[in-house]
């Protein structure tokens, strides 16, 4: 079987990366004190457990890897979805850049060949994240 790939192996690229990031609201249990008094004695809150706010929703802020990357070996992986027995095909490529630390493998999607490229992809992902 043939398959073909965006890049190839010694090519240098830019990867995207997410960071889940944290809708947060001041915890109405404990008024953001984190702490609640009763009969003067003070306890931790059980809802927020001391931080004061609530996490309500997460969403993914997206970065470029600062420094390009080079591509040691592209690796095929195989998703089977939930009762349904097709196929999902996606390509991984791996890296040997010790300054990617964060990340070995990147789907195709999230690789581009130019610095550029990446930062604008990153800003297209990021246009609907909360400011
Ligand atoms: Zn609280």
């Amino acid at each position: 079987m043939e398959i073909k790939t965006k890049f190839d192996p010694g090519d240098t690229v830019y990867g995207l990366y997410s960071v889940d990031r944290w809708i947060t609201e001041t915890c109405n249990f404990c008024n953001g004190e984190g702490f609640i008094s009763s009969n003067r004695e003070s306890f931790a809150c059980p809802k927020c457990l001391k931080e004061g706010e609530v996490g309500t929703s997460s969403y993914k802020e997206w970065f470029a890897t600062k420094s390009h990357m080079r591509i040691s070996h592209i690796r095929l992986s195989r998703y089977e979805h939930q009762s349904t027995y097709f196929f999902d095909h996606t390509l991984y490529y791996v890296y040997d850049s010790p300054d990617c630390q964060m990340k070995t493998h990147f789907p195709e999607s999230d690789l581009f060949s130019s610095y550029e490229e990446a930062c604008n992809a990153v800003v297209e992902r990021n246009k609907n994240n909360p400011k």
